[in-house]
């Protein structure tokens, strides 16, 4: 696979293509908004095609419209970016779907999107609330019969080789979220597992190729056909993030950063193990 910044999309077994990095544009409700169309700009500019987004992450209109003008500008055309939408977990009762979608395509001002994932696969009950809780302050789950696409964490310390080969026997493209290992947020993010980009074998295989930790995570997973999605709304992290396409790891560098897998997740949603469909009480 030669990848390049100018081309970069894999082939998926439908025949179409999706590029193998991605913005993620999760961010705090505390964000500005015009931070995050500012950064999709600056990520078109640098040379990302493909977006990482969601109904749930409430700036799909900001980044609907950043889109939007990088074409109204001519520096590329729809068909170019790749958008990936999330139906959230209050909406997945089959007669909710085309509505969510919808709202997406309304907040992104789109046509379509080029794929559309369950968020999670576990149903939460449906109506205004996006985290519905009783009046006692408890979760209100729900149930919903699942048929679904599920997406997987994918770093150095969950490199997630079995599922890996399973999919590449099957012709599935796995897209890796949290792939820098997250923003540490205590939020939602299980900090037993220790900072990403700190481990020192990722320090000193970046400083032998100029490299930050970052960029050697990135490369990682793209040498092995794994998609990333990293998320940053700092100019300059955007930029660093896209740089991956000059410079390649060897088998043995390759192997021994295969080495730090600690079968830990970073995004374990510990807060809703109890739900029936909680899914990493399976092995993958
Ligand atoms: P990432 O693993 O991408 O890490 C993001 C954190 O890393 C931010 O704090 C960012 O800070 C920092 N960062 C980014 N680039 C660099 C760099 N070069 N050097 C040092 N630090 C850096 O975390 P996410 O959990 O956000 O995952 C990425 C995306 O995956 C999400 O935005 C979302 O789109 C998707 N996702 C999907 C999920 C799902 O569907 N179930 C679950 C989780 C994520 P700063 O912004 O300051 O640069």
């Amino acid at each position: 696979m030669n990848l390049t910044a100018s081309d970069h999309r894999i082939p998926l077994n439908d025949g179409s293509s999706i590029p193998i990095i991605g913005l993620g544009t999760f961010s705090k409700r505390s964000t500005n908004k015009q931070t995050c169309a500012a950064s999709v700009k600056t990520a078109i500019d640098v040379g990302y095609r493909h977006f990482d987004g969601a109904y749930i992450y409430n700036n799909e209109h900001e980044v609907g419209k950043a889109i939007q003008q990088k074409i109204a500008e001519g520096k590329m055309k729809r068909e170019d970016i790749f958008y990936c939408g999330k139906l959230w977990s209050t909406f997945l009762k089959p007669e909710l779907v085309q509505p969510a979608l919808e709202k997406t395509l309304n907040c992104l001002q789109l046509d379509y999107i080029d794929l559309y994932i369950i968020e999670m696969p576990m149903a939460f009950k449906a109506g205004d609330k996006i985290y519905p809780k009783d009046e006692n302050g408890e979760w209100l789950f729900d149930e919903v019969n699942l048929c679904s696409t599920w997406e997987v964490e994918c770093h150095p310390y969950f490199i997630q080789t079995k599922l890996l080969k399973f999919c590449q026997n099957h012709d599935i493209v796995i897209v890796a979220y949290s792939p820098l290992g997250t923003n540490r947020d205590p939020s939602w993010v299980n900090l037993h597992c220790p900072p990403l980009l700190q481990d020192p074998l990722l320090i000193s295989l970046g400083q032998k190729y100029s490299k930050t930790p970052a960029q050697i995570s990135l490369r990682f997973n793209i040498q092995r056909g794994i998609v990333v999605i990293p998320n940053s709304f700092n100019a300059d992290r955007i930029k660093e993030n896209f740089q991956i396409f000059d410079f390649s790891l060897t088998d043995e560098e390759m192997k021994s950063i295969e080495g730090l897998n600690k079968n830990i997740r970073f995004v374990n949603l510990l807060m809703w193990s109890q739900h029936p469909e909680y899914p990493f009480h399976d092995e993958y």
